[in-house]
C-alpha cells in the first residue's frame, strides 16, 4: 500500500519547490491508487506562524489537488517522545548535559567536524539517570555507531545507491534540552506511525537521510523508499529563494497573476520530471497515468525569469493555451475575481471576446477593462483618426454612426451590415468606417472584434461613448 506524505515547516509562504513536492506526491500517490497525507510539521515553535500556516493551506486549496489525510505534529509530540526514549533504552542514544553556552565553544574549538563529546558519550548510565533526576538539563543524542567499517547505505530512487561513513555523522540530536523533538526525531517518528512507504521530498534533504536510516532502525522500522528530487534554480544558477529572487518563488503570486491551478501543475510537473515522450501539455489524468520515479531527472531543474518579466514562458505558455480550450463558462467564472464587481452575466459575454487575447487571467483587466468602467479613461483624439483619413472623416463616422447605432438592432449581423452601408455612402472604407467607433467606445485601437464588443457594451453605453468623443474632435 503506498502512502506517501508532504510535510511542509509553517515558518515561510508556499515555495513553490514545496509546491512540486506536494504534486510529485500527489501524482504518485494517485498513480498507485495510495494514500496521500498532509503532514504539517509545526513542532518548532518559535518559528511557526499564523501567515506561513495560512499561505501553505491557500497554495495547496488553490492547486486543487486535495489530500486524504491531515496530522500536525504538534499534536504528536508524545509520541516523538516515546519513540526516542525507546532509543534510549536500546541503548542507542544518551543524554549530553553540555550547557548550551559551553556546546558550541566544543564545538569550534575541535579540529574538524565536530562528532560528539566523549565525556557525555560515555557517561555512565547511573550518572546519566542522577543527573536527569536533580533536574539537570540535557539533549538527547543518537549514538552514531563509530564502527568505520561500516557505513550508513540506502537506494534512493532517483539519486541510486549512498553512502556515508560514520566519522562523517555527528552524534545528532533526537530531544533538545526543552524536551521537544528535534526535524530528524519527529519526522521520522511520524514517518513510521504514520506508515509512510514512500518519502519524497527535495534533494536538500538527501544527506539528513542517513541520519533517518539510523533513526528507522535504531526504532526496529523497516525502512520506506527515499526519492529525492532535484533542485529548483534561477537562471544564473543558484537555488531559488525569497530572499535573493523575491515573489517568483511563492505560489500566490503566479495565482495572483492568474495563472491556472492545472496550468500551474502541468509547469512544475515539468520542472525535474518529464513524460520521456516530449509532451509537455498534459492534462491531470495524463501526468497521474505517465509519473514515474524514472522520469524525475538528476540535474536542478531552471525556472526562466528575469527581472522585467517574472513568469517562466513555459508557464505562460501553458496558461494561454489552457485559456485557449477551456469552456467559456468556466472561463468567465475564473475571470471574475480579475475584474472588481464584475456582473457574471456580463463576464460571460466578454470571456469569448478575449479567449484567444490573453495569456494571464490578469490580463481581462488590460484587454477587457472598458466592459466593465461606466466611463472610459481619457484617451488621445487623435486616435479617433481613421487611416488615411483626417479630423472631418472621423466627425463624420461618427456623427453616421451615432445615427445608425440609435436604431439598428444591436445583433452582430445588423450591425455588420448597417456599418458597413454607412461606409459605402460616406465612400469611405469599412475600416475608416470602424477604427473612430472602436476606438470611440473601447478607448484604443487594440480591442476584440468590433460588433460583438458593441454587442456586449449595448446601445446605450455605445451612444453614451460615442457622444464623448464627438465631444472631443
Ligand atoms: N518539514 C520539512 C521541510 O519542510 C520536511 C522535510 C521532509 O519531507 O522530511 O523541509
Amino acid at each position: 500500500m503506498v502512502r506517501v506524505r508532504f510535510a511542509p515547516s509553517p515558518t515561510g509562504f508556499l515555495h513553490i519547490g514545496s509546491a512540486r513536492t506536494f504534486i510529485f506526491n500527489w501524482l504518485y500517490a494517485r498513480h498507485n491508487n495510495g494514500t496521500m497525507v498532509l503532514r504539517i510539521d509545526d513542532t518548532d515553535v518559535d518559528r511557526n506562524t499564523q501567515a506561513s500556516r495560512d499561505s501553505i493551506f491557500d497554495g495547496l486549496k488553490w492547486l486543487d489537488l486535495g489530500w486524504d489525510e491531515l496530522y500536525h505534529q504538534s499534536e504528536r509530540i508524545e509520541l516523538h517522545r516515546q519513540v526516542a526514549w525507546k532509543i534510549f533504552e536500546k541503548g542507542l542514544a544518551y543524554r549530553d548535559f553540555t550547557p548550551a553556552s559551553a556546546e558550541s565553544d566544543t564545538k569550534e574549538r575541535s579540529d574538524g567536524p565536530w562528532l560528539f563529546n566523549p565525556a557525555m558519550r560515555e557517561l555512565s548510565a547511573e550518572e546519566s539517570q542522577r543527573r536527569a533526576d536533580a533536574g539537570e538539563p540535557f539533549v538527547l543524542r543518537f549514538r552514531v555507531p563509530r564502527d568505520s567499517s561500516h557505513p550508513v547505505e540506502f537506494r534512493d530512487a532517483v539519486y541510486g545507491a549512498q553512502s556515508k561513513l560514520p566519522a562523517d555523522i555527528e552524534d545528532f540530536a533526537l530531544l533538545r534540552s526543552n524536551g521537544l523533538p528535534t526535524y530528524h526525531m519527529a519526522s521520522c517518528a511520524d514517518d513510521i506511525d504514520l506508515n509512510i512507504s514512500h518519502i519524497i521530498r527535495g534533494q536538500d534533504h538527501l544527506t539528513n537521510t542517513f541520519k533517518h536510516v539510523l533513526i528507522f532502525e535504531a526504532a526496529g522500522a523497516a525502512l520506506p523508499t527515499f526519492a529525492h528530487l532535484p533542485l529548483l534554480i534561477a537562471p544564473e544558477g543558484s537555488k531559488l529563494s525569497k530572499r535573493k529572487h523575491g515573489p517568483v518563488v511563492s505560489v500566490t503570486t503566479y495565482r495572483d497573476a492568474g495563472f491556472l491551478p492545472h496550468a500551474f501543475v502541468n509547469f512544475l510537473c515539468l520542472l525535474g520530471w518529464s513524460p520521456k515522450d516530449n509532451r509537455e501539455q498534459m492534462a491531470r489524468q495524463e501526468l497521474t497515468d505517465a509519473f514515474s520515479f524514472e522520469g524525475i531527472n538528476h540535474s536542478n531543474a531552471v525556472v526562466n525569469f528575469t527581472d522585467q518579466d517574472p513568469f517562466d514562458p513555459k508557464a505562460v505558455w501553458l496558461n494561454a493555451e489552457l485559456i485557449r480550450t477551456m469552456p467559456v463558462e468556466e472561463l468567465a467564472k475564473q475571470l471574475l475575481p480579475f475584474v472588481p464587481n464584475a456582473e457574471p452575466g456580463k463576464m460571460l459575454q466578454v470571456a469569448p471576446l478575449i479567449q484567444e487575447r490573453i495569456k494571464l487571467l490578469k490580463d481581462v483587466s488590460t484587454a477587457a477593462d472598458f466592459f466593465f468602467l461606466d466611463e472610459l479613461p481619457p484617451y488621445d483624439s487623435a486616435e479617433l483618426i481613421p487611416q488615411k483619413g483626417d479630423a472631418p472623416m472621423a466627425l463624420a463616422v461618427l456623427e453616421r454612426a451615432r445615427d445608425v447605432l440609435s436604431t439598428v438592432e444591436f445583433k452582430h449581423d445588423a450591425l455588420d451590415q448597417a456599418l458597413r452601408a454607412a461606409a459605402q455612402d460616406l465612400k469611405i472604407k469599412p475600416g475608416q468606417m470602424f477604427q473612430p467607433i472602436r476606438v470611440a467606445v473601447c478607448g484604443r485601437k487594440n480591442a476584440p472584434p468590433l460588433f460583438e464588443t458593441l454587442e456586449v457594451l449595448g446601445r446605450e453605453t455605445t451612444l453614451k461613448r460615442i457622444n464623448a468623443a464627438l465631444a472631443l474632435l
